[in-house]
């Protein structure tokens, strides 16, 4: 099911923990999966000098956060920004479809890390996207079958009405 490169960083995820004073903190949830990510980032010079996560999910979750930490490592902010969905999943020799939306998580917590260092600099704290009524925020929201996240399309649907 798993290719060996997501087994691989399954059993020995790399960059796990937490950064002290880290320089920016980024948290997602996947409410059909349960994960829970947490990257923390360390900046200098514009470039992450260190990558740090905490993941609480699969071991698809698992395996993302730890490919993600290792890709994001020693990039600039604006190369680390660029990293997709399909980078993540390409770099992992491929995932389930089903695993897709823990995936898409790896790259979102590493971003949302980078914007809160970014606004922290603008020296206002980040405000998190879709705090609005009218945004859905559900981390899920892109994934192809809409079956696979009956959680998802409830909570979007509400939070559009
Ligand atoms: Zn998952």
């Amino acid at each position: 099911m798993y290719s060996e490169i997501v087994m691989e960083h399954f059993k020995n995820p790399r960059n796990v923990g937490e950064i002290e004073n880290a320089d920016g903190i980024g948290e997602v949830g996947n409410p059909a999966c349960g994960d829970i990510m947490t990257f923390y980032i360390k900046v200098k010079n514009n470039v992450l000098e260190d990558v740090k996560f905490k993941t609480f999910g699969c071991g698809a979750a698992i395996a993302v956060s730890s490919m993600v930490s290792e890709m994001a490592k020693g990039k600039t902010l604006d190369e680390a920004m660029r990293i997709s969905h399909r980078d993540v999943i390409t770099a992992l020799d491929g995932l389930p479809k089903k695993k897709h939306h823990c995936s898409n998580l790896g790259s979102d917590a590493l971003h949302r890390a980078i914007e809160d260092y970014q606004a922290k600099l603008q020296g206002k704290m980040y405000e998190k996207p879709g705090d609005g009524p009218e945004v859905c925020e559900c981390p899920v929201r892109d994934i192809e079958d809409p079956e696979e996240a009956p959680y998802c399309a409830t909570v979007c649907e509400r939070s559009s009405k």
